[in-house]
């Protein structure tokens, strides 16, 4: 239901929990942080952000995203909430939105031997990137979002590698652009604290993001988007 990310020079759970916590309007029945230090670590409970917040904290380094979700695939529990990963633990998604084609993406990762852990339509996405990634996350993410049928927002981290990726179609996502640091959103509010800068991502769109740039690609093809001036405060 609400997503967040961070990448930069500050400890990255407790600002995706912040993060969070602002989106906490937007309703949700369980939540969940990964954090790459560089190896990548995991919370996700049911319940309330408030309560758990100082669990969710302890998890150490400077790349992070979170999620709360509102079920539609799969009952709310520990094991359905977000982040996924792959079957090696290496590669962590946040999705908002429905993957309406899971069921038959899901049978053919059975097919090749994968055992699902959750009863989400989300975690076909890390096994499918798993079965392509080789080092580059962004090639990876790009290479399986054609065969995603409806809609989503996605934030990816993958273990030993200082990047973030991001990749939207029909659910919105925010890149909030600060000094040395990138902070994203399902909306604007959780990047207020951090920067008045922001770039709407456009259906289509796939984003990598470092600590010191990021490039957005449509299509295969580089593109640019407009930076915003956000004009609430915080
Ligand atoms: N369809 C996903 C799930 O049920 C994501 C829901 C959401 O946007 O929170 O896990």
């Amino acid at each position: 239901c609400g997503i967040v990310g961070y990448i930069g020079y500050r400890q990255a759970a407790p600002v995706c929990t912040s993060g969070l916590l602002s989106l906490e309007y937007r309703g949700y029945d369980s939540f969940g942080i990964a954090t790459l230090s560089p190896a990548l670590s995991l919370c996700k409970h049911l319940g309330k952000i408030s309560d758990a917040k100082t669990s969710a904290n302890h998890l150490e380094g400077q790349i992070g995203i979170g999620h709360t979700r509102w079920a539609t695939h799969g009952v709310p529990s520990e094991i359905n909430a977000h982040p996924h990963v792959d079957r090696n633990k290496k590669i962590a998604v946040v999705h908002n939105g429905i993957i309406e084609n899971y069921a038959e993406l899901k049978r053919g990762l059975e097919e090749r031997g994968v055992v699902f852990a959750s009863q989400t339509d989300t975690e076909v996405i890390p096994h499918l990137i798993a079965e392509k990634y080789t080092g580059d996350l962004l090639a990876a993410v790009t290479a399986i979002l054609p065969i995603l049928k409806g809609s989503y927002a996605l934030l990816i981290l993958a273990e030993d590698n200082e990047t973030l990726v991001a990749a939207r179609k029909g659910s919105p996502l925010v890149l909030g652009l600060g000094d040395k640091e990138y902070i994203l959103g399902s909306d604007a509010l959780p990047l207020l604290e951090y920067t008045k800068k922001a770039v709407y991502f456009e259906d289509g769109d796939a984003a990598v993001i470092r600590k010191d740039g990021y490039e957005i690609y449509n299509a295969g093809a580089p593109v640019s988007r407009p930076v915003t001036e956000l004009e609430w405060s915080a």
